[in-house]
């Protein structure tokens, strides 16, 4: 095995919390393959997005050789890690193993989404990992598989303008598949009720609904036992209502200023 410093360096988080089953199993793969370092929060952050911690000191706390937690979120995590602390930059960043499915639109809540977005924010090839449920959870295979994916971006590369998010079925997965994001909906219920002093509160969240079955979506390649890798983009702008009817609105009577060149458009992020 080559020299820990000549093996590339892969960065770890997740939004699990840096005790998540998930994150250690990920660790222990990808440790087959490169460099391990792992930066991860101190506590559970799922459900917070890209979240990034301004209003407030972080602090980072060394929890054994390579591992080290921090008082902030995913993407706190990946920023203080390759910004403050890495001696040398990350060939590769994962996130995950979340226990947890990161599916269709849910990818706009998930903090281990969120997390692999900074780190292809700042350049770094990033894929995020997640488990679906239900507990309790069997990480090897999936981690075995980020290992592989991870392989081969290694070798051949990633296009600087998305990031990977790869959702693994309970069990033993039939094969993989390249997908895009379904359509899962939720039932948006609020459950209300009274707090010991008489105040009301509210609990935010539904139950989500069985996924429509959309062929080479992310929720049907899950639902048929195979392993989802969606390329999810960076750039959020919806090319098509450019090009649209709606590029010719006029509003308060006056029409657009220029219409938009697609070829105006560079193809990768300037880094
Ligand atoms: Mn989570």
């Amino acid at each position: 095995m080559l020299p820990a410093q000549m093996r590339p360096l892969i960065l770890l988080t997740n939004d699990d919390g840096i005790q998540g089953g998930g994150l250690l199993a990920l660790a222990e793969a990808m440790a087959e393959i490169g460099e391990v370092v792992v930066y991860a929060p101190d506590r559970n952050n799922s459900g917070v997005s890209h979240h990034v911690t301004l209003d407030r000191p972080l602090r980072i706390q060394p929890i054994r050789p390579g591992w080290f937690q921090v008082d902030g979120r995913p993407a706190d995590c990946v920023y203080l890690a390759v910004h403050e602390h890495l001696k040398r930059r990350p060939s590769l960043v994962v996130s995950g193993i979340n226990a947890g499915p990161n599916l269709s639109y849910d990818v706009h809540y998930s903090g281990t989404v969120g997390a692999a977005y900074e780190a292809a924010l700042m350049g770094f090839p990033a894929i995020a990992v997640s488990l679906l449920g239900p507990s309790p959870f069997d990480f090897r295979p999936a981690a075995r598989f980020a290992k592989d994916l991870a392989q081969t971006v290694l070798e051949r590369g990633l296009p600087r303008d998305l990031i990977l998010n790869v959702n693994v079925p309970q069990g033993e997965p039939t094969g993989f598949q390249w997908t895009f994001l379904g359509h899962r909906l939720f039932s948006h219920s609020v459950a209300k009720d009274e707090d010991p002093r008489g105040e009301p509160y509210y609990w935010v969240g539904g139950e989500a609904a069985p996924p429509m079955r959309i062929d080479g979506s992310d929720t049907h390649a899950v639902a048929e036992g195979r392993i989802s890798v969606t390329p999810l983009s960076l750039d959020w702008t919806h090319q098509a209502a450019l090009q649209g009817k709606m590029a010719a609105w006029s509003v308060s009577g006056k029409t657009p200023q220029m219409a938009v060149d697609p070829k105006m458009r560079p193809k990768e992020p300037p880094f």
